[in-house]
């Protein structure tokens, strides 16, 4: 037996497969947690190089040259754009990853339906005949017949494939502003949707009962790519991050489809993995804003992504500062909270707010890191960017934390709006009103440190700021927390 040969054997292949999924399993836990994370997404990966490398060795495979090749392609893309993207970006790359998914997904739907079909054209017959053949000639049917599970998950893997396809690349044009992020809604929308799925399973009946006519098969795909686009054009921009979490879990069905399709165990189980974990997180993130997933496919909440680019009516006067004078009032500070949002992401002021909490400390204070669930573009986003930068995972607190306001000297809210907004609480018809938001007002005094008095994510006032505790202290996040860091500085020990 050489090498090659052990290499191809079957129980080998399977049993690589296995361990792979487990340490995909041990990967996604340890992904859970912030210390572990990292290693969890090394060992992830690895177990798909590995996956991979054996694949290759299947007996069937042909061209396994040209994989290889595709691979080196791709993995070294794939390295230099995750080198290259800012945090803040991230959610565009995972609707790119998805949509390169789901794609994937739809061309092996392709390859296997003329694999399977390939032979009924041969033939030039009508299939019924072409089984009855095949049947009494070397007693297996191709094409669907007598194979219907294969049939509905190459249906599925198609449908779901192309959705997920042309359905992420919209929610990237969105995110990255390349197309209004505007709720797109026209008569009988969610109605003409429904014709649309409703068509494709019509012609998916008469694609069994023709296979060998490709048409059918293409006029799946080509409503799918279309159904992509027009289940997702009418949500809002502000949606996008869930609407991409939860094409994140189509693209996990797809491959899952098609690993039922090429009878891969090793694609059922990451594709179902993909899934599911993409439905939980669309679920924490929808629970995060109050709202349902119903509510965020059909509601159409949120104009561009740009909402914050327009200056929003004042409803008040406001204080405002300069960073000495905040150092000032920190000074006298005991218990201090630090809010960050996505506006800390933009200045990447992670490092210098690890600085300026660390003097606190020395000084005697008090600091704790109030963390919500959708502060910043993505869950676990400032989780992230505070552990990069080396700050105690034991000081981030969720909202549990909303207890402690009333007994803290300041909070500081670096970058963050939405999050704080106390409209959430007290405005029936605010479009967050439901949403849990952090309490900072209640504190003795709130410093809110961004450029202007624009308006956040969901381009809405916000009346904290607005407060008679609020103070304003302007410019960017990063250089404020320096200048502020600076004046504690001069002011010497306390
Ligand atoms: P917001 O988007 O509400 O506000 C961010 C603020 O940061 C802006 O008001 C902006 O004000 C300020 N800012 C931007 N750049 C800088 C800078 N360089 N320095 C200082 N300030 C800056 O952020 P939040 O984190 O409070 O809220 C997140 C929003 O995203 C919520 O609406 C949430 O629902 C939404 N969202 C989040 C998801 C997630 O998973 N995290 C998923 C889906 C939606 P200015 O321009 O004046 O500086």
């Amino acid at each position: 037996m050489n090498v090659m040969s052990i290499l191809s054997a079957d129980w080998l292949r399977e049993s690589i497969y296995i361990i792979c999924v487990m340490l995909f399993i041990f990967g996604l836990k340890m992904l859970s947690n912030p210390r572990t994370a990292r290693k969890g997404n090394l060992l992830s990966a690895s177990a798909m190089i590995f996956a991979i490398i054996i694949t290759i060795f299947e007996k069937n495979i042909q061209g396994y040259q040209i994989i290889m090749v595709a691979n080196i392609v791709a993995l070294t893309t794939g390295y230099f754009m995750a080198k290259k993207v800012p945090m803040t970006a991230m959610p565009e790359m995972v609707a790119i990853f998805n949509g390169f998914g789901g794609i994937a997904s739809a061309l092996v739907a392709v390859s296997e339906y003329y694999e399977r079909t390939g032979k009924l054209d041969d033939l030039q017959l009508s299939s019924v005949t072409i089984a009855e053949q095949v049947v009494q000639t070397t007693g297996s049917i191709p094409g669907f017949h007598g194979n219907i599970i294969v049939f509905i998950t190459l249906f599925l893997s198609i449908l779901i494939g192309m959705v997920t396809f042309s359905g992420s690349f919209i929610a990237f044009g969105k995110l990255a502003e390349w197309i209004s992020g505007k709720p797109v809604k026209y008569f009988m929308q969610h109605y003409l949707n429904l014709l649309m799925f409703v068509a494709t399973l019509v012609i998916a009946v008469l694609m069994f009962l023709e296979p060998a006519n490709a048409n059918y098969f293409w006029y799946i795909a080509g409503i799918a790519f279309v159904l992509g686009i027009t289940l997702t054009i009418p949500i809002g921009g502000a949606d996008m991050p869930v609407v991409i979490s939860l094409l994140n879990s189509y693209s996990g069905i797809a491959v899952a489809m098609t690993g039922f399709v090429l009878s891969n165990n090793l694609l059922i189980i990451a594709g179902s993995l993909v899934g599911a974990s993409g439905i939980i997180l669309t679920q924490i993130m929808c629970k995060a804003m109050n709202r349902s997933l119903v509510n965020v496919i059909f509601g159409g909440l949120g104009g561009d992504v740009a909402a914050g680019d327009g200056e929003a009516g004042h409803v008040g006067n406001f204080k405002s500062m300069g960073a000495e004078e905040a150092g000032m009032i920190l000074d006298m500070a005991e218990t201090v909270i630090i809010i960050p949002g996505y506006g800390m992401a933009v200045s990447q002021a992670q490092h210098a707010v690890k600085e300026l909490a660390k003097l606190l400390e020395k000084r005697g204070v008090d600091v704790k890191f109030a963390i919500h669930p959708v502060a910043g573009r993505m869950p676990g986003h400032m989780n992230v960017l505070l552990a990069e930068a080396g700050i105690d995972y034991d000081k981030l607190y969720d909202m549990e934390i909303n207890r402690q306001f009333s007994n803290t000297d300041i909070s500081i809210v670096i970058g963050a709006n939405d999050v704080v907004n106390p409209a959430a609480k007290t405005n029936p018809s605010s479009p967050i009103y439901g949403m849990p938001v952090l309490n900072v007002e209640e504190s003795r005094q709130v410093l809110v440190l961004k450029r202007s008095m624009k308006p956040g994510f969901a381009g809405i006032e916000n009346d904290l700021f607005y407060k008679e505790n609020t103070t304003m202290v302007f410019g960017d996040a990063k250089k404020t927390i320096e200048a502020i860091t600076r004046s504690l500085e001069e002011m010497g020990a306390k």
